[in-house]
């Protein structure tokens, strides 16, 4: 009998050549979280008979709607054309595919960490950081608006997508990780998958955010090579290229500048996690001073990396161009959000029938944050003229 032809009793794993439980318990350093130990889902369901329970989780995010829209949502760069500049969803991909490295590297549980990485942006609402803002502005009396606490929103109500139960009914670890993000007084601290994710996550928006920057004409690599990491990183390149055309040698020094910080994580968290001597998850997950993590990188490039983060914050994201077109669109937006409170009868009926349960501003927020930027904008034309 092939595997394909067992019937889904969903109780036995005997029947199939790979049982995740033997191969998380022969890859996994003890300070790694085993899918084992889970603390389960909120409605019990029976296992699957081939897939771990973090598989099942990063499947199920994959198949989200929310998932799917970050193709149409904007990281940094709202309104501008062009289809170079990353998305909300090709950033997602970049830091999946660094945390999964990272995670395969430190012999952590890469399930858990795909699923966390392919999850951690879901909650984005329509024109990124900007969106939020106005979000978080209009909302201000009802608890404010956060993408952290969204990407919650969506896992545990938002999402229909199984008659069975609400959202998408994923792992503890998973909601756990997002409520420490949301900064939720509740929340354990974080297991070092989820701080893989967090790691990988500012590796690439630091790292492409410049990128982008220089693309879109709003900084130029000279610029960035005001940056000592930036101006190091370039050195190597050169040492091992020669001289490079501009283009040639921005690629190669963003290459550069990724693998430098993360060869440095894998260093510096290697040598923490032989000094702590973890025999398992809980107890790598307790860190020595609150709020302390040992996914970290070593203090010089640590300090590289906050010089790359205020020159990207003054001189791309608070710069005059991203500034304008980010207060037009946060004007739209704003202007959309009081025109379905005034007309709530014209959201998706689902939207409509949570207004008794979690007030209208609520659900005009929830609806307006499902938003991709380019269904909000036609919604603009079409509602507001
Ligand atoms: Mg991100």
């Amino acid at each position: 009998m092939t595997p394909s032809d067992q019937p889904h009793t969903g109780n036995s794993t005997a029947a199939f050549p790979t049982d995740w439980q033997k191969r998380e318990q022969a890859i996994l350093a003890p300070w790694a979280m085993h899918a084992i130990e889970s603390a389960g889902r909120t409605h019990e369901e029976p296992p699957h008979p081939f897939r771990s329970p973090y598989q099942r989780d990063r499947d199920r995010i994959v198949h989200s709607a929310a998932f799917r829209r970050l193709a149409h949502k904007t990281q940094v760069f709202t309104d501008y054309p062009g289809d170079f500049h990353r998305s909300r969803l090709t950033h997602t991909l970049e830091v999946t595919s660094i945390a999964r490295t990272l995670a395969r590297t430190l012999a952590l549980n890469e399930d858990l960490v795909e699923a966390l990485a392919l999850a951690h942006d879901i909650g984005h609402p329509p024109l990124g950081h900007a969106g939020e803002d106005t979000l978080n502005e209009l909302l201000a009396d009802e608890g404010g608006f956060n993408h952290n606490a969204q990407a919650l929103r969506i896992m545990t109500l938002l999402e229909q997508r199984y008659p069975q139960f609400p959202g998408l009914n994923l792992s503890q670890e998973i909601l756990d990780a997002q409520a420490v993000r949301a900064r939720l007084p509740e929340a354990p601290p974080p297991l070092l998958e989820a701080q893989v994710v967090d790691a990988a996550d500012s590796i690439a928006y630091d790292t492409h955010d410049a990128d982008d920057a220089v693309e879109l004409g709003l900084v130029t690599l000279d610029d960035l090579l005001t940056l000592p990491l930036v101006a190091s990183a370039a050195a190597n390149v050169t040492d091992r290229y020669g001289s490079l055309g501009p283009l040639a040698l921005r690629r190669a020094v963003l290459h550069e500048l990724i693998e430098r910080q993360v060869a440095d994580l894998i260093r510096e968290t290697t040598t923490r996690l032989q000094e702590g001597q973890f025999q398992s998850a809980t107890a790598a997950r307790t860190p020595a001073e609150p709020g302390g993590r040992l996914v970290a990188h070593e203090p010089g490039l640590a300090a590289g990396k906050r010089d790359l983060e205020r020159f990207l914050f003054q001189q791309v994201y608070r710069s005059t161009r991203v500034m304008e077109v980010r207060q037009r669109a946060q004007q739209q937006l704003s202007d959309l959000f009081c025109w379905y409170c005034q007309h709530p009868e014209e959201m998706p009926p689902r939207y409509r029938q949570r207004v008794d349960s979690v007030g209208l501003k609520r659900s005009v927020a929830d609806y307006l944050a499902g938003m991709t930027d380019r269904y909000l904008k036609r919604d603009v034309q079409r509602r507001l003229g």
